[in-house]
């Protein structure tokens, strides 16, 4: 092995407005990576773990890898990431429509090589200075590179999460890969979202300039994102070349969020002593009965999917279903992305409808529909409109 070592630590974090973390994290001797997971319930948990268990698996087998296969090797890897969420989502009916970014670092004596797909970021900080290098596969990134927007208009477009690319949706996928030399005192960032669209470039430089302890830094840029209304899950792992063999590692398990809540105790278990007098039955039957339906109002009313309503994905309040001829649901919102722009796979998806918990929720699950690539571009806005 080389004298290029790697010191790294990582942190991930459910942020202040998602009640679940669908981002995973890999750290090895190697290999690091970052997944941020897409789709409803946990499907995004689901994605964004299957999507680095090949990374793990590459990293254990780093060793036996000729160097100049490693850009192929690590490509290959993140290919069958790919294959292994895509062929989930299609066997399960449960995940359909998920999928993951997926960003990968391979440090190999001077050189990292990169492999990217969505819009999870990999910085370099070298001599004082910050530099993007991972391109983001979003409708954002194509239209400032077409000129439709400046680099200011899509820091802050409210679509700016719309990806062009991510793991899953298809059988095969095109990965941005990239090499470069590195240096001991370089430090590679490796970030979803959750940080680079709440935390600008600039201040992540400025706030890992005064951080010398690595878990230090990615506790203050997770701090950051949250202090800025932290929107998102927040993952970041924080790599330094230090050129001298690093103290003990700590292993590197395959870290998934360990913010997820479980699902609350069942209830419906825990038995109630009834009076037996009948007079006391009918009104807890009532009260059963109404009670029943008014939860049953409740839990409607705050249920929401994304769906399709004339051809254009709409968010609903209530369920994708109707009993007894009667629909439960209605439109809370509509966006402007046409079914015609969107890979099949989601099209199959929101015919089926991905709930949410939250409105919140919904509209994230919105905002990060893959776009088929070379889609006619409307750019989705949602718009109010409650019928
Ligand atoms: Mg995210």
């Amino acid at each position: 092995m080389s004298g290029r070592q790697i010191e790294w630590a990582a942190l991930t974090d459910v942020g202040r407005a998602r009640e679940r973390n669908e981002d995973a994290y890999f750290g090895g001797d190697n290999v690091f990576a970052v997944a941020d997971g897409l789709g409803g319930h946990n499907a995004g948990d689901v994605a964004s773990r299957l999507a680095v268990e090949p990374i793990a698996a590459f990293d254990r087998s780093f060793g036996g890898v000729s160097p100049d296969r490693i850009a192929d090797a690590l490509s290959k890897a993140v290919l069958d990431a790919n294959r292994a969420v895509y062929q989930r989502a299609q066997a399960d009916a449960k995940v359909r429509g998920m999928g993951t970014t997926l960003t990968v670092l391979a440090i190999a004596d001077s050189s990292a090589h990169l492999a990217h797909v969505g819009d999870s970021r990999c910085y370099l900080i070298r001599d004082g200075e910050i530099s993007q290098l991972s391109s983001d596969h979003t409708l954002v990134a194509r239209m400032v590179a077409e000129g439709k927007l400046t680099p200011e208009q899509a820091e802050t477009h409210p679509q700016r999460s719309i990806l062009t690319r991510a793991l899953g949706a298809e059988p095969e996928i095109d990965v941005d890969t990239l090499e470069i030399q590195i240096q001991p005192g370089d430090r590679l960032v490796l970030c979803s979202d959750g940080l680079s669209s709440t935390v600008g470039d600039e201040q992540i430089r400025l706030t890992l300039a005064d951080s010398t302890d690595l878990r230090e830094g990615c506790r203050r840029l997770v701090e950051a994102a949250n202090s800025l209304g932290g929107p998102d899950n927040i993952t970041v792992v924080l790599l330094e070349v230090t050129g001298t063999p690093p103290a003990q590692r700590a292993p590197m398990p395959v870290v998934s969020p360990a913010t997820v809540a479980e699902p609350a105790p069942d209830l419906a278990r825990r038995r109630r002593r009834i009076p037996v007098r009948p007079i006391v039955w009918t009104l807890v039957v009532l009260a059963l009965g109404l009670g029943s339906w008014l939860g049953f109002r409740w839990w409607i009313d705050r249920s929401y999917y994304v769906g399709l309503s004339e051809g254009t994905v709409t968010i609903f309040r209530g369920l994708p279903t109707e009993v007894a001829g009667v629909e439960l649901h209605r439109v809370e919102e509509k966006t402007d992305i046409q079914i015609g722009s969107l890979p099949e796979l989601w099209r199959q998806r929101l015919r089926d409808g991905i709930t949410a918990d939250t409105l919140a929720e919904a509209r994230q699950i919105v905002s990060r529909i893959p776009l088929r690539p070379g889609a006619p571009g409307a750019t989705p806005t949602p718009t109010p409109s409650r019928t």
